[in-house]
């Protein structure tokens, strides 16, 4: 077996810069302070067990041989080999899926048994959600607890809801004005869909891109990111036990370089539905056009969350912006980045912001007491803390954190950010981590347009307990998800997605169905 280190085109990384040399420091604060809790000898063994791709049913190595390896965040340590797929292993996966498309026991499969099959796939997610979520701590870092409550019934959730859809993919009856002549409409699904996910939410991601595409009688060539590929492996364990038919949903590890872009081209896959970054989707939307395949798109985000003096609950809306952005430690695509807050209650918000952050426990997802993990690689550290530089360099005042926490594992302290301007590259980035900038407004005519100053449209947060101005301002954002007196809030029947360079699309509720689906117009002559 050959195997590579991460090798990124977009920030190169020496390998000996890609595990952390271990300090332990002593500030409680820190994530050094305290040791992180074993693994269980549950999770032990089947990371010990050789990590291999599924293609038609089976569990295979890379064509190549190679592999590359899997870094626990928490200390860089190696947990795993995984294989490093290139154009080759993607051939073989789309063949797989095509044949399991065109001939094989899913096309004949009843709605209604194909509605069992996914709900099975959430039933089963909750048999394991203990080791699932142990598994996705120690591959992205988030706390355990969290992904326990969140991205793990989140996930199951996303395939109970979707099963249900799997008997109601109805066309319609057309009168058309033809006399003597019946129409009707079927919905079908679009065939072998490639999908691409990140390394933030990697199981919920899975189950975001692969509940509506099973639900709606596809095939699926999935590619779970680099940095997070080993509970997309479990799922596709969980996946057979369920009964998924060999070759219905094939899962390859590798990079977006090779694997993902080999995907996103391939002339025999008809769809591509990708999460991550605008930059990358761009680069989905050049490799899409060769087939002209369908894309569906899921891309960054610079939230603006904004807080009137009409609030009424000030504490639930300092907590709910400490919430907005430090979530995942800020690795949310629709993390409220950008704290907007009427100048009358500037000075307490930010001051509360900044009290929520300092109280953030850091350390390893395993530690019961972790509030809030490492960032996910290497790469991301240097890119969060380059911004927090760039900030200060370019006059921001820091009013808490601002760099990197101990220097052991990734992980950087929870940031609040004033006295910054439009110009300012954490202003207008995405910064996708633990940073949020506080700007004051006076007069709500000049609220709108800077919210709406973004290339990005994914969500908003508005706290104010005036109904009117409440819908007035949801009304005006441009953004595809408005929270009022509230943010992250999530559920399987909610359709989400973003306006501008945000995406194309929306993920989940019944919305989803249609990137899944195509219509065939059916007409009868007499
Ligand atoms: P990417 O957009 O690069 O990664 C997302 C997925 O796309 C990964 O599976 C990745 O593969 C794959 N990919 C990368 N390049 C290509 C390509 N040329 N063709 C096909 N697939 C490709 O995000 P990064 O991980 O680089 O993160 C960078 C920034 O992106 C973050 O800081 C954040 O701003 C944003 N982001 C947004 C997310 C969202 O939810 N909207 C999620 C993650 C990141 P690989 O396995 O090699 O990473």
């Amino acid at each position: 077996m050959k195997t590579t280190s991460r090798q990124r085109t977009k920030v190169h990384l020496p390998k000996n810069h890609r595990r952390a040399r271990t300090t332990e420091n002593g500030n409680g604060h820190e994530p050094g302070s305290q040791s992180a809790p074993s693994l269980s000898a549950g999770l032990a063994a089947w990371l010990a067990k050789p990590k291999r791709n599924l293609i038609g049913g089976k569990w295979v190595a890379a064509a190549s041989g190679k592999t590359f390896e899997v870094f626990n965040p928490a200390d860089s340590s190696v947990i795993a080999q995984a294989p490093d797929s290139d154009r080759e292993d993607i051939n073989r996966a789309v063949a797989a899926a095509r044949r399991a498309f065109e001939s094989g026991p899913w096309r004949r499969m009843t709605p209604s048994e194909r509605g069992k099959l996914v709900w099975r796939i959430g039933d089963l997610i909750l048999k394991h959600a203990d080791e699932l979520a142990e598994l996705e701590s120690v591959d992205n870092g988030k706390p355990r607890a969290v992904a326990r409550v969140a991205d793990v019934p989140l996930a199951a959730d996303l395939f109970h809801y979707m099963a249900g859809w799997a008997t109601k993919i109805e066309g319609n009856t057309i009168p058309i004005s033809v006399p003597g002549f019946h129409a009707f409409t079927l919905r079908e699904p679009v065939g072998v869909v490639g999908q691409i996910i990140p390394w933030n939410f990697p199981l919920l991601m899975a189950a975001w891109k692969l509940g509506p595409a099973l639900a709606t009688g596809n095939c699926v060539v999935l590619k779970p990111a680099e940095q997070t590929p080993l509970s997309a492996l479990r799922l596709g364990e969980l996946l057979l036990e369920a009964g998924v038919p060999e070759g219905v949903v094939n899962i390859l590890t590798g990079f977006g370089e090779t694997a993902g872009a080999a995907l996103a081209a391939h002339d025999d896959v008809d769809k591509i539905a990708f999460t991550g970054s605008t930059e990358v989707g761009k680069i989905i939307v050049r490799a899409a056009s060769g087939n002209l395949k369908k894309v569906s798109l899921e891309l960054g985000g610079k939230s603006p969350n904004i807080i009137f003096k009409d609030a009424g609950d000030l504490e639930a809306a300092i907590s709910g912006a400490a919430n907005a952005i430090f979530f995942n430690h800020g690795q949310c695509c629709c993390a409220g980045s950008r704290l907007m807050v009427e100048r009358d209650i500037f000075d307490d918000v930010v001051a509360g912001v900044a009290e929520h952050a300092r109280k953030i426990k850091l350390g390893p997802g395993l530690a019961a007491d972790t509030q809030m993990g490492p960032l996910v690689s290497e790469e991301q550290l240097k890119r969060v803390t380059g911004y927090m530089h760039q900030g200060k360099q370019a006059g921001a005042c820091y009013v808490t954190g601002g760099e990197r926490s101990g220097d052991r594992g990734y992980f950087v302290k929870p940031t609040v950010i004033k006295d910054v301007n439009p110009k300012m590259s954490i202003v207008r980035e995405e910064i996708f981590g633990p940073v949020v900038v506080a700007e004051p407004f006076t007069k709500p005519e000049e609220l709108i347009p800077r919210a709406n100053q973004t290339p990005y449209g994914l969500a908003a947060g508005v706290w104010t307990r005036d109904i009117g101005k409440a819908h007035c301002i949801a009304a005006e954002l441009r953004a595809g998800t408005v929270w009022i007196n509230c943010y992250n809030i999530f559920d399987a029947a909610l359709p989400f997605g973003g306006y501008k360079q945000s995406g194309w699309g929306r993920e989940m509720g019944h919305a989803v169905l249609e990137l899944y689906t195509q219509s065939k117009a059916v007409v009868i002559g007499p």
